[in-house]
């Protein structure tokens, strides 16, 4: 008989690490939970951070309500971090050097900002955004300055792009791939989400081979292989480091992250993980999603205390541009063809395999079709692509 569990340590303090506590609370977990986060605040969410918050909502965007997460007695650590596991003595160490014991452990510790140049750090002008302090930070700046350039054309940089147009910055966004989004998704996507900041008169600079930032008396110079800039401000949003170390000394089996079972567990006993530092366990990326963050550690949680879960939802995430909102549920498959469809509404791009399955749904303003096309997904349904594509037809349809 396995021995009971009296003492939970979860790392991180983040969406994952949130979901964790409730759902161990709920499941009836009555012994000591221990909350390890190196921010000072409470559980809260981050995709107001790049919108909402950073166009001036002034409020912590709370997980839950604060006296739900009282309600949980959590033994918090914070701010600390936890710096060493010892899997076989089954503790944790902590920055201040205490050392704590657990019989079951969580690693929720997510990712921070990857900058191409590590020295990009030292510059004042160079930002990223990832906590809510950094979102104050940027914020701040964002009032003051005129330029800015944004190094990176992915969800985040987007995000940011948009969000400093609505303040009336000028905007340049630098990327090397030749298209917007290029890992997530398909040309067509790509190509819609460029027109979408032409159209707010962001320039684009695709294509641009490696940037070099130089400070300035006052900002900095961006340098790259199509265009020379100045700017006040840089933001940077060129990927994540999911900060693994932590896990691989502990002996854990890492990939592109945390390698995890659908029940969360990790490849040593009694160690679990969740959220962005984990790849999901079927499909084996890390996603990076809010919905991902939510709903495996709902799973890492009951598969700690034993109980039943077998997490394998699709892809899904969402952002929202100059009022615009994107969905994308699932992932690009190879050998794929896309299908757009054009309503008055919005439009959709659906990316189907060689048997007309769906692996991969985009959509603009169309948060229906997502509804749909998850049912798709789950049933891997044949998709006629004459009726997908055309918009006097009804997908209700298709159900
Ligand atoms: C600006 C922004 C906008 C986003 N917008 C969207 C969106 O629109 N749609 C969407 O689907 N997703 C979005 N996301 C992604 C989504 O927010 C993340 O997938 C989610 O936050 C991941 O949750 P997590 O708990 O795994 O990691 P996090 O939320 O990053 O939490 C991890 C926590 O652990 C802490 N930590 C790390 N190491 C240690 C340590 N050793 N000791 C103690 N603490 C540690 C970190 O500081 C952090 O507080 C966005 C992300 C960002 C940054």
């Amino acid at each position: 008989m396995s021995e009971p569990i009296s003492r939970i340590v979860v790392i991180g303090g983040g969406q994952a690490a949130g979901w964790a506590c409730k759902t161990l609370r709920e499941e009836g977990f009555g012994g000591t939970l221990t909350v390890v986060a190196d921010e000072p605040h409470d559980f809260y969410e981050r995709p107001p951070l790049s919108k909402a918050v950073l166009s001036g909502d002034a409020s912590l965007p709370r997980l839950f309500p604060e006296d739900d997460v009282a309600g949980w007695s959590i033994d918090w650590r914070r701010p600390k971090r936890a710096t060493h596991i010892d899997s076989h003595a089954h503790t944790v160490t902590l920055d201040d050097g205490e050392r704590l014991a657990y019989d079951r452990l969580l690693i929720a510790t997510g990712a921070t900002p990857r900058l191409p140049d590590p020295r990009w750090a030292e510059h004042d002008d160079v930002l990223t955004l990832r906590s809510w302090d950094d979102a104050q930070r940027l914020k701040r700046r964002l009032a003051d300055a005129r330029r800015l350039a944004v190094v990176g054309g992915g969800w985040i940089g987007l995000e940011v792009a948009a969000t400093a147009r609505r303040l009336g910055l000028e905007v340049e966004v630098f990327e090397r791939q030749a298209a917007l989004c290029a890992r997530s998704v398909g040309p067509e996507v790509s190509e819609a989400l460029a027109a979408l900041h032409l159209r707010e008169n962001v320039a684009l600079r695709l294509n641009c081979g490696d940037v070099a930032i130089t400070p300035l008396a006052s900002g900095v110079r961006i340098t790259s292989d199509v265009h020379d800039t100045q700017a006040d401000l840089a933001v940077v949003g060129t990927g994540v480091d999911f900060g693994l170390e932590l896990a691989r000394e502990a002996g854990v089996a890492t990939q592109q992250g945390i390698v995890v079972d659908q029940a969360g567990a990790t490849s040593v006993a009694d160690i679990f993980a969740a959220g962005d530092v984990t790849q999901h366990p079927v499909l084996g990326q890390c996603l990076q999603s809010w919905g991902y963050a939510q709903n495996q550690a709902i799973a890492a949680a009951r598969g700690l205390l034993g109980k039943a879960a077998a997490y394998d939802d699709p892809a899904w995430l969402w952002s929202d541009q100059y009022g615009t909102n994107i969905q994308i549920l699932g992932t690009p498959c190879p050998d794929t063809r896309c299908v757009v469809r054009q309503e008055p509404l919005g439009t959709s791009f659906f990316y189907l395999d060689a048997a007309d399955r769906l692996c991969q749904a985009v959509t603009f303003d169309q948060p229906r079709h997502i509804k749909l096309a998850k049912r798709w997904l789950a049933a891997r349904r044949v998709l006629d692509p004459d009726m997908l594509g055309d918009p006097t037809s009804n997908l209700m349809r298709l159900r």
